[in-house]
């Protein structure tokens, strides 16, 4: 917590204008490559919240009256905003980004209803797919931009008001969004932003205003926001935690599965829910090991602004101190440390919250470190004599986020695909992340809800359907007395 006021505050986003909070309690944010303060977030009042959910509920009735091809203009506009100010907004932080926002703007297909004539005599039923009310997003810190872009485009093409409360760790990249979401056209009210944490996210769990909730983060938050949410009535969909792993088959080509893995497993510092943080050698692959360790070697550790850096920093200093002692907890319980990320030191980033690219072998399913999720830098390496041994250890554990075979056969990778249960899988893909025609979809532990992100199920997620069945009989079929039973 920070009382300081030198440091540059971030504004709440209300009724269209972005206003600076009267709150007394302030969250710093940090650069995590040197850990100086930057900023500050506002844990804002219940007041300013009530005024942004207020905000959502007005601009619904004329938002949701506005025709579906206006809806779609202001999409496309902003879609063509987004691509012209990518730099801006950071390369890093966007790969991707506008992908659902594309999905946003075809809106017109993905929102028919549907028809059936004649369904008795002279009667006809038709659907409509309708938009819930307001709606809101909870979004991590790890992809500021493209989390956000999942949820408020779609809620709001779909005619719904939207509530964001971006992570109070990268606050910035909402704001931009807003700033451009609002120069494409989106009236005052259909999009509010309010920040905090906890106070913040029972505000949103508990306001009978709110239909639905989106969540991505960590299952200790999601799987709470989940029990509030639905317990007051509110659809809910949490992407939560993940244990990725990848399944090298001994016929894999060597060359791009090593490469491959090193890549998923370390970029962005392991901070991806699609993270591939566990490989599983099958059988001869075994040997492959001193060569993924000479590549995860190879890798560059620096302030992601740094040119050549390969493995930036973690979000916190916390989040350092966590990862470290996963690395000890698993060198405590047996494993082997082939290379240990901790102590690393980058010039002129002595302060960061850097850890090296870490790998730990000889790991087994009973280790913490397996059970828990790291979101770091650090690769664990298990190993099987066979795919139905790799997909058993798979299957127990109880994240289903993604995973990845390695293969050249073909019935390996689809007997692979098809015993797997996990939502997301590669075929020598190690981080298979749908495009946004297709949904994300994660399971097992890694899901709350019915209805996944984006693509179709996106839409169903933030609509509803109204069913209308019409008679229009002709002059001479009035009915010549009352009809007691069912029409059929
Ligand atoms: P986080 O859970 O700490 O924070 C996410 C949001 O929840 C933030 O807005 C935060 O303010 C709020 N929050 C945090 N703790 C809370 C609590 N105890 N109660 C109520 N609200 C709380 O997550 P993070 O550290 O920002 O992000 C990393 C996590 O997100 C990882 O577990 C990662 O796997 C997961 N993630 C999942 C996906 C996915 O699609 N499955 C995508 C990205 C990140």
């Amino acid at each position: 917590m920070c009382y300081s006021t030198s440091a540059p505050t971030t504004k709440l986003f209300i009724d269209g204008k972005f206003v600076e909070s009267k709150t007394s309690e302030w969250v710093d944010i940090h650069n995590p490559a040197t850990n100086e303060v930057i900023g500050r977030v506002p844990k804002a009042t219940q007041a300013e919240m009530l005024a942004a959910v207020d905000s959502c509920s007005r601009a619904y009735h004329s938002w949701s009256e506005t025709s579906i091809l206006t809806r779609q203009q202001i999409f496309l506009r902003y879609q063509q905003l987004i691509k012209e100010n990518i730099v801006m907004l950071g390369k890093d932080l966007v790969s991707g980004l506008h992908l659902p926002e594309t999905h946003a703007c075809g809106i017109t297909s993905l929102m028919l209803g549907e028809t059936l004539p004649s369904i008795t005599k002279d009667m006809d039923t038709h659907t409509y797919r309708l938009p819930l009310g307001v709606c809101a997003g909870i979004t991590p810190f790890n992809f500021p931009a493209m989390i956000p872009l999942w949820m408020f485009p779609m809620g709001m093409v779909c005619g719904n008001t939207y509530l964001l409360k971006p992570s109070e760790r990268v606050p910035g990249c909402a704001m931009l969004l807003a700033k451009m979401l609002q120069d494409a056209g989106a009236p005052d009210g259909t999009l509010n932003i309010i920040h905090g944490q906890h106070e913040a996210v029972n505000f949103i769990c508990d306001h009978p205003a709110i239909k639905a909730i989106s969540f991505v983060g960590s299952n200790q938050a999601g799987e709470y926001i989940y029990e509030r949410g639905s317990k007051n009535g509110k659809r809910v969909q949490s992407n939560m935690g993940a244990k990725n792993h990848g399944v090298v088959m001994p016929d894999a080509n060597k060359e791009n599965t090593l490469n491959q893995l090193v890549g998923a497993a370390f970029g962005a510092a392991g901070q991806r829910c699609m993270a591939l943080s566990t490989a599983i050698l099958v059988g001869e692959a075994r040997s492959w090991l001193p060569e993924l360790l000479e590549r995860a070697k190879a890798l560059r550790v620096n302030a992601g602004d740094q040119p050549g850096a390969d493995v930036g920093p973690l979000i916190t200093p916390q989040a350092k101190a966590r990862v470290e002692s996963l690395i000890q907890s698993g060198v405590d319980e047996g494993a082997t440390l082939l290379l240990d990320g901790r102590n690393v030191q980058v010039k002129g980033y002595e302060n960061g919250n850097f850890v090296g690219p870490t790998i730990l072998s000889k790991v087994t399913p009973q280790m913490k470190c397996y059970t828990e999720e790291i979101f770091g830098p650090v690769l664990l390496v298990l190993e099987a004599d066979s795919l139905d041994e790799a997909v058993g250890i798979v299957n127990k554990n109880p994240y289903g986020n993604g995973t990845a075979i390695f293969t050249t056969n073909g019935a390996t990778a689809r007997k692979y695909t098809h015993e797997v249960e996990v939502g997301q899988v590669g075929v020598n893909v190690p981080i298979p992340v749908p495009l946004p025609m297709f949904s994300f979809t994660g399971s097992r532990g890694s899901f709350r809800g019915d209805t996944n992100f984006y693509g179709k199920q996106g839409i169903y997620f933030y609509t509803q359907i109204k069913t209308v069945t019409s008679q229009w009989k002709a002059e001479d079929a009035t009915l010549k007395s009352p009809a007691v039973t069912m029409p059929t």
